[in-house]
């Protein structure tokens, strides 16, 4: 092992320095030594890692308690004398990426800017927006980070500290030396509840959340001949990025509303229409109402039977993509047959079946025996 620099030495503080001014020596070091302002320098990372562990072992009561009765020998692996901490050395908390996160980070591991997640809701629109297109506007609220304290947390003026108890990690880490072996365990710092920070005047806008929810409205286009299910994105509405990374995407998910006289089938368009009795024997032209409101006169064949369908064409959906496709609407055909009839109409009925029993009267026999056999 090379002969390893006294950890006073390497941050410049004397042995009786205080937590703080050990603190404070890091800091400077650190940032001298940090390989980003020193990439004309190869030793500077070496430098920095040495700063880092002086600091790692100075910092910690008991490591630094050790270290000044067993000097390097404390973390020495090879030396379990009393006292040492066998290999909790230098690297014990993960390595030297941890410790740069660690303070230029405020404690949060860095990864970079992210992309926000995606994020999906539910808009319920009419029947009719659905077929014929709409645009609504929506209200969502979203969180974001807080413009007064820039995401800190911590009122303007005042800095978030690093959590004294976990050094900013937001994790404790707690070894056990026992008779079967050593045992490590982390939990989450009870001080800071896991972020890191300690913010001694939260900010007034957020209340030291560092985030607020703000409420966001949303123009949608719903483009005509859309149906439950579909799902229409809108570039950047999701979630926002983290550190300056771009927002996710919002996908809504349409629902279309049931229409109390009107169905769908794919791109044709369903109704039922009642006629009477002598609509569907003789035929006629009624007036119907399209669910744009439009009137419409529709032709009922003579002799319509219940049941028969009656096709309008190009009076149905609009293909989504191609507007100037439609569907169809088809038109199912009650026959209402009367319930409460005058005399007169008792009378015409009557005399109506009497005469057609008549007619399948006069043919004869012969005429009837060869409608039977075909
Ligand atoms: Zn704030
Ligand atoms: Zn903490």
């Amino acid at each position: 092992m090379a002969t390893k620099r006294d950890y006073y030495e390497v941050l410049g503080v004397t042995k009786s320095a205080s937590p703080e001014d050990i603190k404070k020596a890091y800091r400077q070091k650190a940032k001298k030594f940090h390989p980003d302002v020193n990439k004309d320098d190869p030793d500077a990372a070496e430098k920095f890692k040495e700063v880092a562990e002086a600091y790692e072992v100075l910092s910690d009561d008991q490591k630094r308690a050790a270290y000044d009765q067993y000097g390097h020998d404390a973390f020495d692996p090879n030396r379990m004398g009393a006292g040492g901490f066998g290999g909790a050395g230098f690297g014990g908390m993960g390595g030297f990426g941890d410790i740069f996160d660690l303070f230029f980070c405020g404690g949060q591991r860095r990864r970079g800017p992210q992309r926000g997640a995606d994020r999906e809701v539910r808009l319920d629109i009419t029947f009719e927006e659905a077929v014929f297109g709409a645009e609504k506007e929506m209200h969502l609220m979203r969180v974001e980070t807080c413009e007064r304290c820039d995401g800190s947390g911590a009122e303007p003026g005042s800095f978030p500290k690093t959590c004294a108890q976990c050094q900013g990690s937001g994790q404790v880490r707690t070894v056990q030396n026992t008779p079967f072996g050593r045992f490590e365990s982390t939990r989450t710092c009870t001080q800071c509840g896991g972020s890191g920070k300690i913010i001694d005047k939260p900010c007034s806008n957020c209340k030291g959340r560092g985030t607020v929810k703000r409420r966001r409205t949303i123009n949608v286009r719903i483009p005509a001949g859309i149906d439950t299910g579909a799902r229409l994105r809108i570039q950047a509405e999701g979630e926002e990025g983290i550190m300056g990374g771009p927002p996710g995407d919002l996908f809504i998910v349409v629902v279309v509303k049931t229409h109390p006289r009107f169905k769908r089938d794919g791109y044709t368009l369903v109704c039922s229409q009642d006629i009477n009795i002598v609509q569907a024997s003789l035929g006629a032209e009624i007036d119907i109402t399209l669910l744009d409101g439009e009137s419409h006169k529709l032709i009922i064949p003579e002799g319509t039977q219940p049941g028969d369908i009656i096709t309008v064409k190009n009076k149905g959906v609009p293909h989504l993509h191609h507007s100037s496709r439609q569907g169809d609407l088809k038109v199912l055909i009650n026959v209402k047959i009367p319930t409460r009839l005058s005399k007169r109409q008792r009378e015409l009925l009557a005399g109506f079946y009497g005469e057609a029993e008549e007619k399948e009267n006069k043919k004869g026999l012969f005429d009837k025996l060869k409608d039977a056999m075909g």
